[in-house]
């Protein structure tokens, strides 16, 4: 079988260009556009580039953006205070730090700072708790863009097997609880499960968030099988690829999403769609 190329650049446009129409609607009568802040502290180069992709597509949508770039050395207390000042601002409408922070900043602190209503990421214990209970919420973005594809390929999650590499707070955790909502049966595999590849070799819809470049390979994929590819790593040619060696994936999954092109341009459109939830929730 040679799967079929999921076009998350197309779905992150599509989403993108409705956006912008309802943005310039509830705008129409004179109101401010919405407005992200992003805080980034220090120079990680991954990190800026990803910023200088929010502000892009902020500019595309048509929402307001505002990037506080602070300095590596930036004490914790600084960025707290930075947080509870943009809480206070009413003419901030969603706050997203972006993470990893340096060392000295506990991440912690920093999401549990953030007004939950401001929080675009879906991070804070507020969010998690109501998506855990699968009440509306600001959704994480990297998971939502994961569910947003699925649902854009037409794929019936219900009774599915699915299978999520990783478990951390940030993408496999809340990736496994959207799928069970979904009524997907789900299993999780991390970096202590025993024999991953045939827990993995199981599932209708594989997605790989390991952090692994290239961990998955044909032992771990179902011929047929819906491979989502999460993972962001760069190969020596300095060009991106992910946690799945695509060969394998191509010659035996159904359906792929390459990386780039997959799920990151999603992941920017969820953090647009929420920015402007978040805007339309403070009415
Ligand atoms: P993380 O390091 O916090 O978590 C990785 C998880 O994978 C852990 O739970 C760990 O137990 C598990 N794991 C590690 N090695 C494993 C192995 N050999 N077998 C099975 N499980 C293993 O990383 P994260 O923040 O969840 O990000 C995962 C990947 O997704 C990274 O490559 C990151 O760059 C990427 N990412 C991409 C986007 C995007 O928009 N595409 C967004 C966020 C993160």
């Amino acid at each position: 079988m040679t799967a079929r190329l999921i076009d998350g650049t197309a779905a992150a446009k599509k989403i993108r260009a409705g956006l912008k129409e309802k943005v310039a609607a509830l705008t129409a009568s004179g109101r401010r556009a919405p407005c992200l802040a992003v805080i980034l502290v220090g120079d990680d180069p991954a990190s800026l580039v990803y910023v200088r992709h929010k502000e892009k597509s902020c500019d595309d949508v048509g929402l307001t953006s505002k990037t506080f770039h602070l300095r590596a050395a930036t004490p914790e207390s600084e960025v707290l205070a930075l947080i509870t000042k943009l809480n206070q601002d009413p003419e901030i409408d969603g706050i997203l730090p972006q993470l990893p922070m340096p060392g000295h900043i506990d991440r912690v602190k920093v999401v549990s700072e953030i007004n939950p209503a401001k929080d675009v990421d879906g991070l804070s214990f507020y969010n998690q708790g109501r998506l855990a209970w699968n009440l509306p919420a600001l959704r994480p973005c990297t998971p939502a863009g994961v569910m947003e594809l699925l649902k854009h390929e037409g794929i019936d999650c219900s009774g599915k097997k699915a299978v999520v590499i990783g478990r951390s707070v940030l993408v496999g955790l809340p990736v496994q609880l959207l799928l069970t909502h979904a009524n997907a049966t789900v299993t999780c595999v991390h970096s202590k499960t025993k024999n991953p590849e045939q827990i993995a070799k199981d599932a209708d819809i594989l997605v790989a968030a390991a952090g692994s470049k290239h961990l998955v390979t044909k032992e771990w994929i179902k011929p047929g099988a819906i491979v989502i590819d999460v993972g962001i790593h760069k190969n020596d040619d300095g060009k991106l690829t992910g946690d799945v060696r695509p060969d394998d994936a191509l010659s035996l999954a159904s359906l792929f999403t390459p990386v780039p092109g997959g799920v990151g341009p999603m992941t920017i459109a969820m953090l647009m769609v929420n920015c402007v939830q978040a805007y339309e929730n403070r009415g």
